[in-house]
């Protein structure tokens, strides 16, 4: 205790989230002079929620975590290894060599990361706001940053959760694609992949290549494609980290003016921009052999044997009935401030939000002054970059900016 009082003591500010987000903003606090503590589970979603054998859709390019000081790039992190240097938009990053990234990442900039899950955090009648961990300890903190990406986030269709009552699991009718890190369960068995983008197609590609005959189940007309590799980008058109197109370069290095957009447009190019498509080196892996089937959509599930079957339209206007040994839902994250249980209720409640997701201002605070969202949950108000690691650049400098400013 601080010989002047509990008062005197200066309140750190809470990082909540050790993935990509987390623990790039952590490191920006921290070359401030900003006092830190950082909670989490390093890079749990990349090992736990991701295809054992997943490669990245991003280039090296965009895959790096923003630091503050020079050194901490995925070369950098390369190098440090002794591994393979992977710099040109055909180097292809294995998930277990990001995951060895980002904690090395972590290990370097935010060593005093406390691997404690935050329960609760509530307004403090002291000012700041009081924070409750899994561990017993209670504390107060300034400001709290909220980078809990895809936890809790996983979206799973209505028209799919008939088929699993009691919730989706790998062991149910029913699971959704995060809760897979090993495909080899489906070996020898009949799997549905409902979903068209980079996630349900490598998800059936994995599961194919460990013996399990596998069926895409995408919903509209061409919608399983894949994109152009690197030398059929088109060359006159600005590059940015996700390909050569106007939009993407603006949407990339321009996010300022995208809160300012209507709700809708912001609402609409979160979803559409980036939105489903395989990454060009999957086509190979993908075509001949894993089946497609491409419905105007899926009506309902039912799992009334143990066996899962979709009941599906067709483009032709008929019905059709599509079964297997177990459905795999590849249908992403949904930004839903009610799953983010550890705000308590009064805090949700004061927040501003749009369409279940927080409304951010400048420097990602959001209407609650010292509460702060960075990642998945700041897409809607700074645009789609904010879904990928390469949105840390943009993200990490400007809010720790406006933290040190508001609340240094
Ligand atoms: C299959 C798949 C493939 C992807 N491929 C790419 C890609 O190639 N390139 C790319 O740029 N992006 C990719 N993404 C998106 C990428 O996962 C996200 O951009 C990134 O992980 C978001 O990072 P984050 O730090 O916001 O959250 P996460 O990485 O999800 O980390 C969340 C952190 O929050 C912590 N946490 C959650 N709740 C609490 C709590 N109550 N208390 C304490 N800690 C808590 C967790 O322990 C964890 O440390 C992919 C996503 C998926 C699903």
């Amino acid at each position: 205790m601080n010989v002047l009082g509990r008062d005197f003591v200066i309140q750190p500010v809470a990082v909540i989230g050790a993935g990509p987000f987390g623990l790039s903003t952590a490191a920006h606090l921290q070359a401030r002079g900003i006092p830190v503590r950082v909670f989490g589970d390093p890079m749990v979603s990349w090992r736990d929620s991701m295809p054992a054998g997943m490669l990245l859709k991003s280039t090296p390019a965009a895959s790096n975590l923003d630091a503050p000081q020079p050194g901490h790039t995925l070369v950098d992190y390369c190098d440090a290894a002794g591994i393979r240097r992977l710099v040109t938009d055909e180097d292809i990053i294995p998930v277990e060599t990001f995951i060895a990234y980002g904690q090395w990442f972590q290990q370097k900039l935010v060593p005093q990361l406390e691997q404690v899950r935050v329960v609760s955090v509530d307004r403090s009648e002291r000012g700041g706001f009081q924070l409750k961990l899994d561990s017993g300890e209670s504390f107060t903190a300034r400001a709290v940053v909220v980078a809990t990406g895809l936890s809790g986030l996983s979206h799973l269709p209505s028209e799919l959760s008939a088929a699993a009552p009691d919730g989706p699991a790998p062991t149910a009718p029913v699971s959704h694609s995060s809760q897979h890190h090993d495909l080899s369960r489906y070996s020898g068995k009949e799997l549905i992949v409902v979903g068209a983008g980079q996630s349900a197609l490598e998800t059936a590609v994995l599961a194919a290549e460990a013996g399990a005959q596998v069926r895409v189940v995408a919903r509209g007309r061409g919608s399983v494609d894949f994109g152009a590799p690197p030398w059929k980008q088109p060359r006159l058109r600005p590059e940015s980290p996700f390909g050569r197109a106007w939009s993407l370069w603006a949407l990339t290095y321009y996010p300022h003016p995208y809160r300012r957009l209507p709700a809708g447009t912001r609402h609409y190019l979160v979803r559409r921009v980036l939105g489903p498509l395989g990454a060009w080196w999957l086509r190979d892996r993908f075509e001949g052999k894993v089946q497609v089937t491409e419905v105007d959509r899926i009506l309902k599930a039912d799992a009334a044997d143990g066996h899962p079957a979709l009941d599906v339209l067709t483009h032709t206007g008929a019905m059709d009935r599509l079964d297997a040994d177990h459905v795999i839902a590849a249908t992403g994250y949904r930004v839903d401030l009610a799953a983010m249980d550890f705000l308590g209720h009064e805090l949700r409640a004061a927040l501003a939000v749009s369409r279940g997701t927080p409304r951010l201002g400048a420097g990602y605070v959001s209407s609650v002054p010292g509460l702060y969202f960075t990642g998945l949950p700041a897409a809607a108000s700074y645009g789609p970059v904010m879904r990928f690691v390469c949105g840390t650049e943009f993200a990490s400098p400007r809010l720790a900016r406006h933290l040190a400013t508001a609340h240094g």
